[in-house]
């Protein structure tokens, strides 16, 4: 017998987000979810209009994230899980009262604005025994999946080198004085964390190095810049990494690089091989054998992997995308959520943590003069 639908209740995500209605989407392409309560917005007003538009009952409806939660907890038919998709300061309170009012949690990255943040949660989720599912979009494509086992097989030997970009423009002028929502909070410190570019696009790529590479670097060297002046946070971040293996890594973030969108990939080469990914080309990875011709390897095509085949809806050379990748992650958390602690594809505490600690080293290294630094356990 089908099991039913897990439902929602979101914080955030309200008709001016970015990122909510994508978690919606994402939740409703395998028929796993039921959004079914929010607390969509900063103004409860706002918040509960909204709610309307997405034909929520009004009862379900809320102002604030404190009162869904209380009315839930006392409702038969509560939700099961708390998706939060709110500017990153409220990611720990919201996620901290949900695993506490004894609901499952669904949050966007960075997990916390601070490192003791994240590990308080971390250790929480472990106290409650709930799950908890960080939205790391790029381990969600089938290409990047495929990546990671390729790795994992040794095809491409050794690790010797991982590279990660992701790059923007959309932060290259100084947009939050135009009022620009996601602008303003995302370069206030309050709201953000200290990191900037770092903690927005950074950690993404410091999780897409570790999901494929299979190892976490120890060190790194971090140089940060504020390149629009009056920024009070990092716009633009180039960052060596040093692996216990002897493998080598680095990372560039930026959104300050003109005729960038999400250019976000990743290069990862072994003393056998080596494979390339690109975002914005999702369906493609290049994997070269050492002395033999470069090979594009398609989604779902040919030399497909177990991961990218389960990760595909459509036969290859149908596109599919970033709402698919997002999906996938939907569909992991289900079965987490259901019998935790669900794949090993699928983005913890434990990797909220990482990116948090990641965050703490670039932060202190730069400040130290650019010097190498340990990324704290
Ligand atoms: P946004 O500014 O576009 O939207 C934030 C939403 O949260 C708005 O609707 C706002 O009204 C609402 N909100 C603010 N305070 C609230 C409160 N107290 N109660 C309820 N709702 C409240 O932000 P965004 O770009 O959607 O980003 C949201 C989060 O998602 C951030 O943490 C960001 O880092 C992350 N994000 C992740 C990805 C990804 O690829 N996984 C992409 C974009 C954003």
């Amino acid at each position: 017998m089908s099991q039913p639908r897990i439902r929602l209740g979101m914080v955030g995500g309200g008709h001016t987000a970015l990122i909510g209605p994508v978690h919606r989407i994402a939740a409703r392409m395998d028929d796993r979810f039921e959004l079914v309560a929010g607390a969509f917005d900063s103004d409860p007003a706002r918040g509960r209009e909204f709610a309307e538009t997405l034909r929520l009952a009004p009862e379900r409806a809320y102002g604030t994230y404190e009162e869904m939660l209380e009315a839930e907890a006392a409702r038969d038919d509560k939700i099961d899980a708390v998706v939060i998709v709110t500017p990153n300061f409220l990611h720990f309170p919201v996620a901290k009262a949900a695993l506490k009012a004894g609901f499952h949690v669904i949050c966007e990255k960075p997990m916390t604005t601070t490192l003791d943040e994240a590990r308080t949660l971390a250790a929480l989720v472990k106290e409650t025994g709930k799950s908890f599912v960080l939205t790391h979009t790029y381990t969600g494509y089938p290409m990047v999946r495929q990546a990671r086992e390729m790795v994992a097989a040794g095809e491409i030997g050794t690790l010797r080198r991982v590279e990660v970009e992701y790059l923007q423009d959309w932060l290259a002028t100084a947009v939050e004085n135009t009022g620009s929502e996601g602008a303003v909070w995302r370069t206030d410190p309050a709201k953000a964390g200290q990191g900037g570019a770092i903690g927005d696009v950074g950690t993404h790529a410091y999780n897409l190095a570790a999901f494929v590479a299979g190892e976490e670097p120890t060190h790194l060297l971090a140089e940060l810049a504020s390149l629009v002046s009056g920024r009070s946070v990092d716009d633009d971040a180039m960052i060596l990494m040093r692996y216990a293996s002897g493998a080598k890594g680095a990372i560039l973030a930026s959104q300050v690089l003109p005729g960038n969108g999400n250019n976000l990939s990743i290069r990862i080469y072994g003393d056998k091989g080596g494979l390339e990914w690109w975002q914005e080309r999702p369906e493609e990875l290049w994997f070269t054998r050492l002395g033999e011709p470069r090979q594009l390897l398609r989604r779902n095509g040919a030399g497909a992997t177990a991961a990218a085949i389960a990760g595909s809806r459509v036969p290859a050379a149908h596109p599919e995308g970033y709402l698919e990748a997002f999906a996938n992650i939907y569909r992991d958390a289900a079965d987490a959520l259901r019998s935790p602690p669900g794949s090993e594809f699928i983005p913890n505490a434990n990797d909220g943590v990482r990116g948090l600690a990641f965050v703490a080293a670039c932060l202190a290294s730069d400040r130290a003069g650019n010097v190498w630094t340990k990324i704290e356990d």
